[in-house]
């Protein structure tokens, strides 16, 4: 069974999304939403990140795919390449370092096609958080990772790219690639 990506409009994305208690980790049902959001992500080959308010789940998770660490990737690759990197997860995210160098990045969103637009990111992010087995972990990233947490990180908080956009557009997906 495929699962839906809620789209611009659906109320789990313009509100903030509720932390997951801790305890909670392990059960059935936070499970279920992991495994489903790798599903929903793994299904879109220009997919790069998701937040669980994304498939219309209120909680504060969001997953990168691990195929941005893969070397076969690059900017025009999609679902063809074998991921060999497993999708990093994080719960209850904290942004605790931004670097303050900025700038404004080309950006897209699997739940507001086909829009695209620059937003103003760090290049530099730090991001604490739980992973899937409950361990608190801190991991701090540059380039696409850094733009990744930033956007995943607006998603938990009810923001999406549009509301914060500058020279918003629609373009063909072979123009821009990679979303989250
Ligand atoms: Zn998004």
């Amino acid at each position: 069974m495929s699962i839906k990506i809620v789209q611009k409009g659906h109320p789990a994305l313009h509100s903030p999304a509720v932390a997951v208690p801790v305890t909670d980790i392990p059960s059935k049902k936070i499970q279920k939403v992991i495994t489903d959001m790798k599903k929903a992500l793994a299904s879109q080959s220009d997919g790069v990140g998701l937040a669980a308010p994304q498939i219309g789940i209120p909680l504060r998770i969001f997953i990168v795919s691990g195929k941005i660490f893969d070397e076969s990737f690059e900017r025009g690759k999609g679902i063809s390449e074998a991921q060999q990197t497993p999708d990093l997860v994080f719960i209850n995210p904290e942004i605790t370092k931004l670097s303050k160098k900025a700038a404004w990045l080309s950006e897209g969103c699997l739940s507001v096609r086909p829009l695209y637009g620059e937003v103003r990111r760090s290049l530099n992010a730090t991001v604490r958080a739980y992973d899937e087995n409950g361990v608190l972990l801190e991991r701090g990233g540059g380039g696409l990772l850094a733009h990744i947490f930033q956007h995943e990180v607006d998603h938990l908080d009810g923001i999406l790219f549009v509301d914060k956009a500058r020279n918003i557009e629609e373009h063909m997906p072979e123009d821009y690639d990679k979303k989250s």
